[in-house]
């Protein structure tokens, strides 16, 4: 066996039902014949929601909505266990599930007891649905005549202690994926990985955050100096703008991996924000795939420049929240105010998605995810208090009903007049525009309008960008 390695990860959707891990399992059977196959699998479709709702029912002290989680947690895995195995293995397959679930269900009943949910004991129980899938994949290969071996997430991946979205120790990863991955991959044999968790030095159980099994197969490509990561999802690729948004999106061929970065952190849903790090420092390319459409040739992600012109892609957070800072007094130094406020930013480890300022009135405002507003504003009060207590500072701004929309492609250096055209478009359309930035790399420009005209902007400008498949091509 050839020791090039591809990792390949299944999104949701690609496992959600027995249908769709039988055709995971044939992708997977293409490619192991040829080179050596690590898999990483999410959770099925809706089943992380499932979990962390059960567990929220649980500190609430709601049992039954508990016993309800749990039963509906139970029979969406049984029912795949029985369409996608022979009859034999059904019995076997079902009580390792129920082992599973028991694990889940121990925590679930402490959140019951205690009336808490400890953000450490998430993290336990949250990885459940990855366990699960991964069972159910191995069953399938071992049907198609695949040797595989489960591997937890866990044993893998070394993190901090940030419960909910721990952040990798990537040298201890890449030693633990020499000793546990390397000797099953020699010996000819599939690792199915969970996605989605790891654990700090001591053995306490991490996660990475929402989405966040993208991460765990980079992580792990980068650990195994993989040959290439395959991202199998259910659209045909990285696509000019959420499809929910446009109909008429169009496939992107390859984009750079500053492309890819830039579309994610800004919202594009198809891969989780942190997942090109590890790869771009390493070069490993990527490709996300449709596994309802194998054939297809997906996006590649890679540092090969991509000859284009102007925007490729636009892209949209809606759950963002912009903090306004306004000096009451031209006595304030505006840059020390603003080196303040970002260190209190920075302490709080929350991340700015956008900082404008006005050079004249000493203003600036920030944009943050909504999730992380509350931990930036105890930090700025804490900083500024004495400006704000004596009236140097105009109380800090928080506007929750604003979006965040990004026009990105390595393209736009240097195209003039493109910002303006931009512009142009969304207030041809009477949207107001709130604030903009553009990075020095000139890779994106960031627009932040009212919540209410996040679509409308989006649509305005991927049709000036003429970036939708043209009208004969939408059947
Ligand atoms: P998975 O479960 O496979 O990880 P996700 O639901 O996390 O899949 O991501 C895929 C989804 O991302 C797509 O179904 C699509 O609706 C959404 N999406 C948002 N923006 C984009 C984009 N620019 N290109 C492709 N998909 C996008
Ligand atoms: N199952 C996890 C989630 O839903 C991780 C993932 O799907 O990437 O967030
Ligand atoms: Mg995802």
């Amino acid at each position: 066996m050839p020791n090039h390695v591809l990792v390949m990860k299944f999104g949701g959707t690609s496992v959600g039902s027995a249908k769709a891990i039988s055709s995971a399992a044939g992708l997977i059977a293409g490619q192991a014949g040829h080179r050596q196959v690590a898999v990483v699998v999410s959770a099925m479709s809706e089943v992380t929601d499932l979990l962390l709702a059960t567990l929220e029912a649980g500190s609430r002290r709601d049992s039954e909505a508990v016993e309800r989680g749990l039963a509906r947690l139970r029979e969406m895995h049984f029912a795949a266990c029985e369409e996608l195995l022979p009859p034999d293995r059904h019995a076997s397959v079902r009580e390792r599930m129920n082992g599973i679930l028991d694990a889940f269900d121990r925590v679930a009943r402490g959140m019951l007891l205690l009336m808490e949910r400890p953000l450490r004991a998430v993290d336990r129980a949250a990885p459940t649905g990855e366990r699960l899938s991964a069972l159910l994949l191995c069953e399938a290969l071992q049907a198609a005549r695949i040797e595989s071996a489960r591997v937890s997430g866990d044993e893998l991946i070394v993190t901090d202690s940030v419960f909910g979205g721990a952040n990798p120790l990537f040298d201890e990863t890449a030693a633990n994926a020499e000793s546990i991955l390397r000797p099953l991959l020699d010996g000819g044999r599939v690792a199915v990985i969970t996605g989605y968790n790891g654990a700090t030095r001591d053995g306490t159980p991490t996660t990475l955050g929402r989405g966040g099994s993208d991460y765990s197969a980079a992580i792990i490509a980068s650990a195994l100096r993989a040959d290439e990561l395959w991202i199998w999802t259910d659209v045909d690729g990285i696509l000019s703008c959420d499809p929910s948004i446009a109909t008429d999106a169009r496939r992107l061929e390859e984009v750079t991996y500053n492309e890819a970065a830039e579309l994610s952190y800004n919202g594009a849903k198809v891969l989780h924000p942190r997942t090109l790090a590890p790869l771009a420092e390493m070069d490993i390319p990527v490709r996300i795939r449709n596994s309802f459409n194998p054939a297809g040739a997906g996006t590649r992600i890679s540092n090969r420049p991509v000859k284009s012109l102007g925007v490729r892609a636009i892209t949209s957070l809606s759950t963002v929240s912009l903090i306004s800072i306004g000096a009451a007094s031209l006595s304030l130094s505006g840059a020390q105010l603003m080196a303040r406020a970002l260190a209190a930013a920075a302490r709080a480890k929350v991340e700015l998605l956008l900082l404008t300022r006005s050079s004249f009135r000493q203003n600036f405002c920030m944009l943050v995810h909504s999730a992380e507003v509350d931990a930036v504003l105890e930090g700025l009060r804490e900083e500024l208090a004495l400006e704000l207590a004596h009236g140097y500072l105009h109380p800090i701004g928080v506007d929750h009903s604003v979006g965040l929309l990004a026009a990105v492609g390595e393209g736009m250096r240097g195209t003039p007049g493109l910002a303006g055209r931009l512009f142009t478009a969304i207030s041809r359309r009477k949207v107001n525009i709130i604030a903009i930035a553009q990075g020095s790399s000139e890779l994106t420009i960031a627009i932040v309008v009212n919540e209410k005209d996040l679509r409308t902007a989006v649509s305005a400008i991927h049709r000036e960008c003429g970036l939708g498949r043209p009208a004969e091509a939408l059947a």
